[in-house]
């Protein structure tokens, strides 16, 4: 097999994925490294349903979406399958609630139309759902669920299709600058590249930290949780919208949801997670109390019949400010670095990838990325 390439990518998840194709499709020789198989459930990129929106609280978010949609549609229609569903999307709150107003104040600002809505006029319009009489309601007609496993593959399949060569079980020991270059070292092999996107989700810190850089990265361990409905047919994507509710002090963090797609049930989940050293060796098993904080979520506002379906661990990594990282190596360029994660990553992925594509390749991507360097943290953060 060749060793030489024009970019290697570390890690196969949502992000190197989406990087591949976009390299591979532009003509580039490309190498995609996973550790693991391809789609397993040991990262961050797994599962039926990743929520996608507009509706953020900071207005860095609202371009990235822009492309995001656009860029999710041409993945769609190369691939041939369904990725996006989509299911509008509420975001509800107590009156007041400070990031519920951010979120009503950037949509705004962006000219995304949304509406707003007493909780009166969300139940009548999604009766499933019982809030509390003074809780506020934001719609927003786009929102939806991306497919994230069938994501993943679709663009990995796309990617060998544009000529990538994707090696799966294939751990990357060591990365090495080298002149203007990389060397790649695996158990079994040493490639070398004119570039490198290390996209290597909640095993950044460690590929970093050999390179002289200490990532500001937290992993969680978060938790991908389904229930199943006794009325199905309320919860199916055209009933049931995408949501967020922003209950910080009922529930510690914002909970959010997805209708039912494949038969797995209703996702009912609960934003964050506990942290962990070693994203290798964390635990799996899910914690009991993270499920019956959602039951009494479910209880309290989706009144109705609920059994548990399925509960797994998924790992976020997380910055300080839970914003992302995308930038290239301090010292060096040609190490591209994406850290894209803090929980709310996968929407994004595919117009990301083709960010760090254009990073890697062309030095630089006609989306604005300022907001994601990694220099806004303290110089003693960002290096070792
Ligand atoms: C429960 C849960 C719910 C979420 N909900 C949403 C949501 O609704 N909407 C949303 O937008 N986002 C959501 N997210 C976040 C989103 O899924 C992540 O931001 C995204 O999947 C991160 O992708 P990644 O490619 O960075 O990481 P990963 O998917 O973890 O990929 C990194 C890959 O690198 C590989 N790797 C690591 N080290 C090496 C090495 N040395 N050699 C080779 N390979 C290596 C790993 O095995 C892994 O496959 C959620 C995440 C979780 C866990």
């Amino acid at each position: 097999m060749t060793t030489s390439y024009d970019l290697i990518i570390v890690g196969a998840g949502a992000m190197g994925s989406a990087a591949a194709y976009h390299a591979a499709k532009q003509g580039a020789k490309v190498l995609l490294l996973e550790q693991y198989d391809l789609d397993h459930q040991l990262g961050s990129s797994y599962g039926q349903s990743r929520i996608i929106r507009y509706a953020y609280d900071h207005a860095a978010y609202i371009p990235l979406a822009r492309a995001a949609f656009q860029d999710w549609a041409a993945v769609e229609a190369e691939a041939g399958e369904t990725l996006y569903v989509k299911t509008g999307g509420i975001d509800f709150a107590l009156p007041n609630e400070p990031v519920f107003q951010k979120i009503v104040d950037t949509l705004h600002a962006a000219g995304i139309p949304y509406e707003l809505l007493t909780a009166d006029e969300a139940m009548a319009r999604f009766p499933q759902w019982r809030l509390d009489p003074d809780m506020v309601v934001l719609y927003q007609a786009d929102a939806g669920l991306m497919r994230a496993s069938k994501c993943v593959l679709a663009q990995v399949r796309l990617a060998r299709q544009y000529g990538a060569v994707v090696l799966e079980r294939a751990a990357v020991t060591d990365v090495k600058p080298s002149g203007d270059g990389v060397g790649v070292t695996t158990a079994s092999a040493t490639y070398t590249a004119s570039r490198v996107i290390l996209s290597a989700g909640a095993w950044m810190r460690r590929l970093m930290g050999a390179l002289g850089v200490d990532l500001p990265l937290q992993p969680l361990r978060s938790h991908e949780i389904y229930f199943h409905p006794g009325d199905p047919a309320s919860y199916t994507p055209e009933r049931f919208p995408t949501y967020i509710g922003h209950l910080y002090s009922e529930f510690g963090a914002a909970t959010y949801g997805i209708a039912n797609v494949g038969g797995a049930g209703v996702k009912i989940g609960l934003h964050g997670g506990v942290n962990i050293d070693d994203p290798t060796m964390a635990s799996r098993e899910p914690d009991l109390s993270v499920v019956e904080a959602m039951e009494r979520f479910a209880a309290r506002y989706l009144p109705g019949q609920w059994s548990r379906a399925s509960a797994r661990v998924c790992l976020y990594t997380m910055t300080p400010d839970e914003h992302f990282i995308i930038d290239r190596h301090p010292e060096h360029p040609q190490i591209v670095i994406a850290s894209p994660c803090s929980g709310h990553g996968f929407k994004f992925s595919t117009t990301i990838g083709r960010i760090l594509s254009d990073l890697a390749l062309k030095g630089e991507s006609p989306l604005d990325i300022g907001f994601f360097r990694l220099s806004r943290f303290a110089p003693e953060q960002a290096r070792s």
